[in-house]
C-alpha cells in the first residue's frame, strides 16, 4: 500500500554521517522548519546556525541504531550518533510531543524549506544572512 512504499522515499527519511543512525518521518506531521541562532545549538552542532524541522512524536520512528543522548540542560535531550558523533535530533519537556531533527540530517536536504529564523539576537555576525524570513529572538 502506498503508506508503506512511502517511508523509502528519500524526501522523508534522514541519516548521520556513518549512516547507523537512520529516522523516518511523515512529513504531514511537521510543525515547523526554522534556523537557530541560539548558543546552546552553536555550541552541540559547532556551527555558526544550525536548522531544524520538527515532527510530532506520533509521525517518525527510528530506522537504524538508536541515538546516544545528551542532556544539555534540565529537560532537554540532543541526541547525536554514538559512532560518527552527528547531531541528530532535540527533544525537550518545554514542548511536549515533538521532537526536532537537523535538516541537514535529511537524506535529500536541498528540498528543505525554512520558514523562519529562532534566536536572532544570538546569531554571529560574520555570517550574513539576507533571506526575507522572519526574524524572531
Ligand atoms: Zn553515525
Ligand atoms: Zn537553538
Amino acid at each position: 500500500m502506498a503508506a508503506t512504499s512511502n517511508t523509502h522515499d528519500a524526501s522523508r527519511q534522514g541519516r548521520c554521517l556513518c549512516g547507523a543512525v537512520r529516522y523516518s518521518f511523515d512529513p504531514e506531521t511537521t510543525v515547523f522548519r526554522a534556523h537557530c541562532h541560539c548558543e546552546s545549538c552553536r555550541r552541540a552542532t559547532s556551527s555558526p546556525v544550525t536548522t531544524f524541522f520538527g515532527v510530532r512524536d506520533s509521525g517518525w520512528r527510528w530506522t537504524g541504531a538508536a541515538p546516544a543522548s545528551h542532556a544539555s540542560s534540565p529537560g532537554v535531550r540532543r541526541m547525536f550518533c554514538g559512532t560518527c558523533g552527528s547531531p541528530m535530533a532535540y527533544a525537550t519537556d518545554d514542548l511536549p510531543g515533538q521532537t526536532h531533527f537537523y535538516a541537514a540530517t535529511l537524506a535529500d536536504p536541498a528540498g528543505f524549506a525554512p520558514e523562519r529564523h529562532d534566536f536572532w539576537g544570538e546569531r554571529l555576525a560574520w555570517l550574513p544572512l539576507a533571506d526575507d524570513l522572519p526574524k524572531h529572538d
